[in-house]
């Protein structure tokens, strides 16, 4: 049988050549087989998550290479590994997040999203997952709505929308009691037995390890023993889970979810989003541009969320010629797109800082940005309806209907389209401003 991912002398330093230089990852082989669960196990600091995520291509290797389905990463092309990242790899982390401007149903969504389904293909898959982790009543609430519990289903239905052929699981079981950590593990187990996904897991519990087929031990950054399982923990150690369940369907299997995923940091947490929030930006911004025209300009809006570089860097990547490594833009194309961006950023930041106030110099961006003329009342609804948005008291529909609705009515009274765009804008805003 062909290993479904197969890692090829990978080694990691991080800070290399720096005084802070550290050996994460020594030289590493390993193969992994469709339907496997395997299990890397070893004390904190010996490397598990920089492996799990070289798996993922989420940490790129300093030496060495890891092929997934018969494609190395260093083979892959951009788009192969958003393809990778999309589809083919579900990530369950320490702790979740939610976008709280949208709903569960829409969160639980987005990664079709990003794919451009339509929104009836999508949400019928949404529906199913939601279903399955027992949280479809909750669809069309606002994570704020949910209890912690909940949440975390959410991001686990998240991670399995596109039904990843391959999960990596992060500690996902780290401070939680016992039986708490043996509904998660359960979870894992049926999507391994029953939907036959590959999985991997991280963890340091000794307890965990009857689980996998496969247990591979870590020490110092090195593989240094490898155990296959031969027996399996029997299916019947589900039972317990299922009478847990039918009692007390919230508190035990969702309190336990929620710990579990506790301990991603916010630097993380952007990290994740902000590939869906470049993607966000530039399809809002760009309708017309060729698919490398707006690949290029996507890794480098990327750069700018993440600090790593200004506007007017990016402006001047965009104008240079493809060959040159440059985004085909034209000169004045990129000047209008990096001016756009950093009044969009602007408004970010400064709604970051507050929410009434903000609320009232955003008004004004968006009255001199799509040109619109109100009246002093009109004026103050446009102040009170953004500053409820900004505070999540409302959501995006209710936004759209109140910029929507006639003055007599007591709404705005914009044109539909100028609501629409209004409330398009403030929902960009709203995601970018999330972390
Ligand atoms: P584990 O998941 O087994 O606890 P990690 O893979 O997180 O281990 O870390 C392995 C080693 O690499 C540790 O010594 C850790 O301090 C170091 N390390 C991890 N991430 C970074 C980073 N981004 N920069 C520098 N060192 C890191
Ligand atoms: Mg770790």
């Amino acid at each position: 049988m062909e290993p479904i991912i197969s890692i090829d002398k990978l080694r990691v330093i991080y800070n290399q050549g720096k005084s802070n230089e550290s050996r994460a990852l020594e030289e590493t082989n390993l193969q992994i087989f469709p339907k496997e669960y395997v299990i890397i196990y070893g004390p904190s600091g010996c490397g598990k998550s920089t492996l799990l995520y070289s798996i993922a291509g989420l940490q790129k290797p300093t030496y060495g290479d890891i092929t997934i389905s018969g494609k190395a990463f260093s083979k892959m092309t951009k788009r192969e590994k958003l393809e990778l990242h999309q589809t083919g790899i579900g990530l369950i982390f320490q702790a979740f997040y939610l976008i709280p401007s949208l709903t569960i149903l829409d969160n639980v969504c987005l990664p079709k999203a990003f794919r451009g389904e339509r929104r009836t293909d999508r949400e019928k898959d949404g529906i199913q997952s939601l279903r399955r982790f027992g949280i479809v009543e909750q669809a069309d609430k606002y994570p704020s709505q949910l209890s912690g519990g909940q949440k975390q289903r959410v991001a686990i239905a998240r991670a399995l929308v596109n039904r990843p052929q391959i999960v990596l699981a992060d500690e996902p079981v780290g401070n939680l009691d016992s039986e708490s950590a043996r509904n998660v593990l359960q979870i894992l187990k049926e999507l391994n037995e029953v939907d036959q996904q590959t999985i991997i897991m991280v963890t340091h519990n000794p307890e965990h390890l009857a689980y996998a087929d496969r247990v591979i031990h870590m020490r110092d950054g090195r593989v240094i023993k490898e155990e296959v399982n031969r027996e399996k923990r029997p299916i019947d150690d589900t039972k317990k889970v299922e009478t847990i369940r039918e009692e007390d369907p919230e508190t035990r299997e969702l309190s336990l979810l929620m710990s579990s995923f506790r301990s991603l940091l916010p630097q993380q947490v952007n990290m994740l989003l902000v590939p869906y929030k470049a993607k966000q930006l530039l399809s809002h911004l760009l309708s017309d541009l060729s698919e490398e025209q707006i690949s290029m300009a996507e890794t480098l809006v990327r750069e700018v969320l993440f600090h790593n570089i200004e506007s007017k860097a990016l402006m001047e990547r965009l104008d240079l010629d493809y060959d040159k490594g440059g985004g085909g833009w034209n000169r004045t194309r990129a000047e209008n797109f990096a001016l756009r961006l950093d009044q969009i950023l602007e408004q970010v930041e400064s709604l970051k800082k507050s929410n009434e106030e903000a609320a009232s110099g955003f008004a004004d961006y968006l009255i001199a940005h799509f040109h619109i003329t109100l009246d002093a009342t009109q004026m103050l609804r446009l102040r009170n309806v953004l500053a409820l948005r900004i505070g999540s008291k409302i959501g995006q529909t209710e936004l759209k209907k109140r910029l929507d609705m006639s003055q007599k009515l007591g709404g705005i009274g914009l044109h539909t389209q100028t609501a629409e765009k209004v409330a398009r804008e403030t929902e960009m805003i709203m995601l970018l401003k999330y972390s």
